[in-house]
């Protein structure tokens, strides 16, 4: 990703620092997931207006209603879906809710292969825009509705949502390999982070983690 370096370049080192320091400081400690963080500038992924604000760990509008996620988020969904990989770089991940692009370009610096699905058109148009100059040979973006998964990508290592259904839809358990996990934020006005695992012979677990708040999941497509 030399152009992505490029581009980062332009922003301070220690603005981004400080970025990945309070990523830290809220718990996430994987070596991998900050630098990863290190790398994409986000700054590329938001409204030039919006640009000097791109290094604080908030949420910030994208348009169409929707969010690019707060830093902290994006790396601990990340942390999670590495945690049990045992070879991320042979993995194919799928992103649920690509928005702006942002998650998917940290997710493809961890993973062999990423997929990432919107629902919203325009904002998968945006993501593509935001994405070109990045030049990730291992991220592909797809159109649609991701909570029926995507088929002709099955299946997948991991499932990251960046939308939160009110339980975890069928589609993505089945196109889950055995050994993989999903890691989404499931519920309404109660949120928990949750990890559905399935074991070598098929077995699926669930537990949940930490309270969160993302958009919510929707179906169909606009
Ligand atoms: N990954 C983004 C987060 C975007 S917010 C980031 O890097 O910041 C979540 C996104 O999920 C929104 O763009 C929303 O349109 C999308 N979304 C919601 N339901 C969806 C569905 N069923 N399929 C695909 N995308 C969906």
């Amino acid at each position: 990703m030399k152009s992505a370096t490029a581009i980062a370049g332009l922003v301070s080192a220690r603005v981004r620092d400080r970025m990945v320091d309070r990523v830290r400081e809220l718990g996430v400690r994987d070596p991998r997931v900050l630098e990863a963080l290190r790398q994409v500038p986000r700054h590329a992924f938001v409204d030039p207006a919006l640009a000097s604000r791109a290094y604080e760990d908030t949420a910030l509008p994208i348009g169409h209603g929707q969010t690019i996620s707060q830093p902290y988020i994006v790396a601990r969904t990340a942390e999670l879906a590495l945690q049990d990989c045992a070879d991320p770089k042979q993995a194919k991940v799928l992103e649920v809710g690509t928005g702006c692009g942002y998650a998917a370009a940290v997710l493809a610096q961890l993973f062999g292969t990423v997929i990432s699905i919107e629902r919203v058109r325009a904002l998968h148009e945006l993501a593509r825009n935001n994405l070109r100059p990045l030049r990730i040979a291992n991220l592909r973006l797809a159109f649609g509705d991701g909570a029926l998964g995507v088929v002709g990508e099955a299946p997948f290592d991991a499932i990251a949502a960046a939308a939160a259904g009110e339980e975890v839809p069928a589609a993505w358990i089945e196109q889950l390999k055995p050994g993989g996990r999903i890691v989404a934020p499931v519920g309404v006005d109660d949120q928990r982070m949750t990890i559905v695992s399935k074991d070598t012979q098929g077995r699926v677990q669930r537990r949940t983690t930490e309270p969160v708040r993302f958009v919510p999941l929707r179906g169909g497509t606009v």
